[in-house]
């Protein structure tokens, strides 16, 4: 490693006597000697070619450092509670940094490490979290360090052509037509906004172009729109009506089948008695992969109604979009090619670490909603630039397309769909094992890699558990198991009952390891019901 010598220092910038002066007010070791050194020190921290060295031996510490906690790690968690981590953190003094890189890698194994949550175990089945894949992690170190920003070409040169080639890749496998495009996001819940926001202006536009509605003001109109969505969808799409000044009154909760995909005859009569009492029809937000259940809505047919009523048909595919790189459920995906947008969380079912997301859309022009000129960055004079902020509600962003890329370039596409692929065919078997299982109440049959189901044991005298026993029995189970560290799974509602939820997103867990976690959920049920029974 090269030593760090008083030639590479830059001169002190003015400001460094002042600096100098305040020390002194405050009585500490100070004068031009420290202040140079401080300087000196700092700058042997800058990423550039004097400290590469030094980049590489620390990026490889820290790197060490996971792979070391990953390799010993068996289980999900360890329990750790928030006052023990928050004591922990606490304890650690900012304003005196550690003696090096090792120092502080160290002590972050006792305050995050060591107790974080790792979705990588066989036994992490609760959020939509994935294992990640090693090619995305290199990608990952290769953008932070470059830290391109991705608002326009001056900041970011060829980083901004591979988004755009991932965005016209992705629209291409939806088959969203030659005017697609789209960008990249921070997740799903901000692709569904900035759909909803395009949306909602296209709605404006065409309402300020008929003589009946052009006279009134932008309030009037707001307040005419209305977003129909299954009542299975995602919270996102309530809490974007609420920021696109709509408030939650807009969005329009259409009735779902047994099989929790919105009901096609529901929404036309929706729609239907909307129109009748005057009001606008923006969009119709369908979902690919609904967070629970998993479920598909029919997005032929709900195409069509959106189609018939000129309202916006979004998909939000956050969870499903990784079909569209599956070798064998790819047609769930069908009818997607008529979305005007579409949501897809490659940090979901592309195993891409957080945060990587995109909003495609299917007619370039739409995404002018978006589009404002500054003059410091992407002047209207400079239209013929590619600077993609014109198509973001972020400015300075980063490249997490890179991550995408080199996961395509070294694994390629079907790898990423058999990954997929084998946890929706592991969500199938567990199903299977869960419907045979006396002591568990399956909720429906999977339809993508989740399962809902509780514990709901029969009784001595042949009936369930009641209710309201098994509401909170189920609440205690998870979370006793997340204290155990053993497992980690999640919890929801149906129709107000509490319940227990599998999301299966580890093409490494078996059944065996689904089955190991089914009966820990039983062990910890039955001590639960046994220790109330002792103590009632
Ligand atoms: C996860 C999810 C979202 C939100 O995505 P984030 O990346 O968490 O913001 C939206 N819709 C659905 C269906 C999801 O599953």
């Amino acid at each position: 490693m090269a030593p760090v010598t008083p030639v590479d220092v830059h001169p002190l910038p003015p400001g460094a006597e002042t600096g100098a002066e305040t020390g002194t007010e405050t009585g500490t070791e100070t004068g031009p000697d420290s202040a140079a050194t401080l300087l000196q020190d700092a700058a042997a921290h800058l990423f550039n070619a004097r400290n590469a060295g030094t980049y590489t031996a620390q990026v490889l510490q820290g790197v060490t450092a996971v792979a070391g906690r990953v390799a010993e790690c068996t289980r999900p968690f360890t329990g750790a509670t928030p006052a023990e981590l928050k004591q922990r953190v606490d304890g650690v003094d900012l304003g005196t940094p550690l003696a090096d890189t090792a120092a502080a890698l160290e002590e972050l194994e006792g305050v995050y490490l060591r107790d974080a949550v790792y979705f990588h175990d066989t036994k992490y089945a609760a959020h939509l979290n994935c294992p990640v894949v090693i090619p995305a992690l290199v990608a990952e170190a290769v953008l932070s360090a470059v830290n391109s920003s991705l608002d326009t070409w001056d900041q970011s040169a060829g980083a901004t052509m591979i988004e755009r080639k991932l965005i016209s890749w992705a629209a291409g496998q939806l088959q969203l037509g030659d005017s697609a495009d789209g960008v990249f996001t921070s997740g799903g819940s901000q692709s569904n906004f900035q759909a909803l926001l395009l949306a909602r202006n296209q709605a404006v536009e065409w309402l300020k172009l008929d003589p009946e509605t052009d006279g009134l003001r932008l309030p009037s109109l707001l307040e005419k729109l209305r977003i129909f969505t299954s009542a299975d969808s995602h919270f996102s799409i309530r809490k974007s009506a609420s920021m696109l000044g709509l408030g939650y009154d807009a969005v329009v909760s259409v009735q779902c089948g047994t099989d929790h995909r919105m009901d096609p005859a529901a929404l036309a009569g929706e729609l239907a008695r909307a129109r009748s009492e005057g009001l606008v029809p923006m969009a119709v937000v369908a979902t690919a992969g609904t967070t629970d259940f998993g479920a598909i809505d029919p997005l032929d047919e709900l195409a069509a109604a959106a189609r018939e009523h000129g309202a916006w048909f979004h998909v939000d595919a956050a969870y499903g979009g990784g079909l569209m790189v599956s070798g064998r459920h790819r047609h769930l995906l069908d009818g997607i090619h008529r979305a005007d947008s579409v949501t897809v969380d490659f940090h979901k079912t592309f195993f891409q670490p957080v945060s990587s997301s995109a909003l495609l859309v299917r007619d370039a022009a739409t995404l002018r909603h978006v589009r404002f000129h500054a003059d410091y960055l992407n002047p209207a004079a400079a239209v013929d630039r590619p600077n993609q902020v014109d198509k973001s509600i972020q400015t300075t962003r980063r490249f997490d397309a890179l991550k995408l890329w080199l996961t395509l370039r070294i694994m390629g596409a079907d790898a990423l769909g058999a990954l997929f692929d084998e946890a929706i065919d592991l969500a199938s078997s567990v199903g299977e094992v869960l419907a045979a299982d006396p002591d568990f109440e399956l909720a429906a049959g999977p339809q993508l890699s989740t399962l809902v189901f509780r514990y709901r044991p029969l009784q001595e005298d042949g009936g369930r558990l009641s209710e309201g026993t098994a509401d909170r029995l189920n609440q205690d189970i998870r979370s006793a198991v997340f204290a155990s560290g053993e497992a980690v799974v999640a919890g929801t509602t149906v129709a107000g009952r509490h319940y227990l939820k599998f999301t299966l997103l580890n093409a490494e867990a078996g059944v065996a390891d689904i089955r190991g976690i089914i009966d820990l959920l039983r062990t910890t049920g039955a001590s639960l019901l046994a220790a109330a029974q002792v103590s009632a």
